[in-house]
């Protein structure tokens, strides 16, 4: 037996352990000191009661002997499938069918896994800084990674790869530098994976943060995209689920690749729960989206009030608009982790240092719209008398 080399030689996932380290080294030291956590990457709004409802009706189902479900189709119950087609994608005048959509636990697994659809020589380019899943899961294929370095002099968009990228992650609005891209600048990609013969595999974890209209809340809403386009999507940050886990992949025939997926999800996956499922359908109804819109204009509230409480005390801040990330540049030319000591020690601020999440990230720090806003305030007020 030989085992997997690039998998036992991956680094360790530094940035949120080193994060918790060292925030609990300076509680142990400081026992009385109220620390307030503002890297956060998960959400906290509880979910509508139309949800929750949702699921009670679901697991009631299975302790009767007349409603109780097995396993059920390995890609997802038709109704939600057709929902996510009708919803999410007719609604915008893109055209799919109930086939081309996968329902998963979730976008973690799929955005790894997709990558078994490709041969381990094929190179990957992925933004830097980006969300670590991406170089870990390239990294355990011993794939090539071409890292496209995302810049304040560009505002954070990346450039087209300067050689040829085989597979491209691309992740908009973006975890961690809330950058979004328009129509136009989407498009760009499109043409060049088509001229190219790459895949884009396009991660929309926060498409429901978006606000403004030039801003594509699909790739396929560029026209050729099925072709050379993968969508990966969760309701984990649009419908706060992310302990519920349920999520979407859209493999479109025109890729070529729909059969395969199919095959390989049939194998590999057994299905995400019937409960999880009757949840993420309750997310259409009127009561669901009622309640969600509720919990998303609290986070964007809180964006909004992080990012101008920041810039009035004179940071440089980037992201925060359609999207739950402000990307903060770091003062005095501090490092990130400089950075994230000196709001720690000074003010008993947490935040989520750039540099965790590429070389490129050096020198700037994300802070979270999910974070508990009253915390917020006090961290503002705390920043201010500094
Ligand atoms: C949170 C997040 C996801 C969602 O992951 P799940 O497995 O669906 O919870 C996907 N992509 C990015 C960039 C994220 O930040």
């Amino acid at each position: 037996m030989q085992i997997n080399t690039h998998l036992q030689q991956l680094p360790g996932n530094y940035l949120f352990t080193e994060i918790a380290n060292r925030t609990q080294a300076y509680q142990a030291a400081h026992p009385s000191a109220r620390i307030l956590r503002l890297g956060i990457g998960d959400v906290n709004r509880p979910l509508p009661a139309a949800i929750s409802d949702a699921m009670h009706r679901a697991v009631d189902e299975l302790t009767r002997v007349e409603t109780f479900r097995g396993y059920g189709p390995e890609n997802g119950y038709d109704w939600l499938r057709q929902a996510i087609v009708d919803y999410d994608y007719t609604s915008r005048g893109i055209h799919l069918s109930p086939e081309e959509v996968f329902i998963s636990d979730g976008a973690g697994s799929d955005l790894g896994n997709l990558s078994e659809l490709f041969d381990t020589a094929n190179s990957v380019a992925i933004l830097d800084p980006s969300y670590p899943a991406y170089v870990d899961t390239s990294r355990m294929a011993g794939r090539e990674i071409i890292f496209l370095p995302c810049v304040a002099e560009h505002n954070f968009r990346p450039e087209l790869p300067a050689r040829k990228a085989d597979i491209i992650y691309l992740c908009f609005p973006n975890n961690p530098t809330g950058t979004v891209l328009t129509r136009k600048e989407l498009a760009a990609w499109v043409d060049y994976a088509r001229a190219n013969h790459s895949i884009i595999l396009f991660d929309a974890a926060y498409e429901a943060f978006i606000e403004d209209p030039d801003v594509p809340h699909s790739i396929y809403e560029i026209d050729g995209a099925q072709e050379v386009a993968i969508e990966i999507r969760s309701y984990s940050k649009s419908a706060g689920f992310t302990a519920v886990r349920c999520g979407y992949t859209v493999v479109p025939k025109a890729t070529g690749l729909q059969a395969m997926w199919r095959r390989r999800q049939c194998t590999k996956f057994n299905g995400a729960s019937y409960i999880s499922q009757r949840a993420a359908l309750a997310t259409y109804t009127a009561e669901g989206k009622a309640g969600l819109s509720a919990n998303l204009n609290y986070y964007k509230q809180t964006a909004r009030l992080l990012m101008d409480g920041l810039q009035d005390l004179g940071y440089r801040v980037y992201g925060g608009k359609n999207a739950p990330y402000i990307w903060c540049e770091t003062s005095n030319k501090m490092d990130s982790w400089q950075f994230f000591d000196f709001l720690l020690n000074s003010c008993q601020v947490v935040c989520a240092p750039g540099v965790g999440f590429g070389e490129a990230g050096q020198g700037f720090v994300r802070f979270s719209a999910f974070s508990n806003r009253d915390d917020c305030h006090e961290a503002l007020r705390r920043l201010q008398s500094l």
